[in-house]
């Protein structure tokens, strides 16, 4: 018998009565488990194993398949479903964790952004545009694509008032180093929005959502965030169209 603590990224139907559901664990990456009866089960059982519950979980291995024995709910994100755009958020963010994260890892950090990002969206506490933002360039950071925000490659200045950061590259030069002939796709950005990503980048967990930009400055943070993701992931995603299709965010602004 294995017990793990984990979140519900996805949930299948299977035959008439069962389902497939993957939880994202802290210890084991993101496991597979078969709920048997799962559209009999009602109240506290059957809320434990729908999509986004933090539960923990007690998994028979038969085979080799992971069956449900039991679980139990730690929290339910019903705020979630109380507007589409977040649950089409969520969805997002729980589609690229089931791409990105390989079984029997270590996931403490990933968890940690994973609940903190889901309770700030459900209960409405950061916009929309900085969670995703938060989650996409820290999860990132988490799984081995961290950008270099340290300083510019030219000159190794700190404080640059402008950069051309690239998104393969993952770093960035100031305005003085950067030249035209430099090849691949750079977001042009003042200070400010540096100062967002290198916070969000590298911030203890305690302090990672404490952060204020400008509208503008947000902006070209979400067009970055999403860009760097995406690219560094070498694909795009179905949640994702969704999410933009319903959110008001909109995120038209991506070439710098
Ligand atoms: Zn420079």
């Amino acid at each position: 018998m294995i017990t793990a603590e984990g979140i519900v990224l996805r949930e299948r139907p299977v035959g008439e009565q069962d389902k497939f559901i993957d939880i994202l664990t802290k210890e084991s990456g993101v496991l597979e488990a078969c709920v048997k009866g799962a559209r009999k089960i009602n109240g506290k059982a059957g809320s434990s194993t729908q999509l986004f519950a933090y539960s923990r979980f007690c998994l028979n291995s038969r085979g080799d398949r992971l069956y449900l024995n039991s679980a139990e709910p730690i929290h339910i994100f019903y705020g979630l479903r109380e507007e589409l755009s977040r649950i089409a958020l969520a969805s997002y963010f729980a589609e690229v964790l089931g791409f990105c994260i390989r079984p029997q890892t270590q996931n403490g950090d990933i968890m940690r952004l994973t609940l903190n990002t889901l309770h700030y969206l459900e209960k409405g506490l950061r916009g929309e545009a900085l969670l995703k933002a938060v989650f996409e360039l820290r999860l990132m950071s988490e799984i081995g694509y961290m950008p270099d925000v340290v300083a510019c490659k030219g000159c190794g200045s700190f404080e640059p008032e402008e950069v051309y950061f690239s998104v393969g590259d993952g770093g960035f030069f100031c305005k003085d180093c950067f030249s035209e002939g430099s090849g691949g796709n750079f977001y042009n950005f003042k200070l400010p929005v540096l100062s967002a990503v290198r916070h969000i980048v590298l911030a203890d967990f305690d302090r990672l959502f404490n952060f204020r930009t400008s509208d503008a400055a947000l902006s070209r943070l979400s067009a970055f965030a999403e860009d760097y993701l995406t690219t560094h992931l070498e694909r795009s995603f179905r949640t994702l169209d969704f999410y933009r299709s319903v959110s008001g965010d909109g995120n038209g602004d991506t070439q710098g």
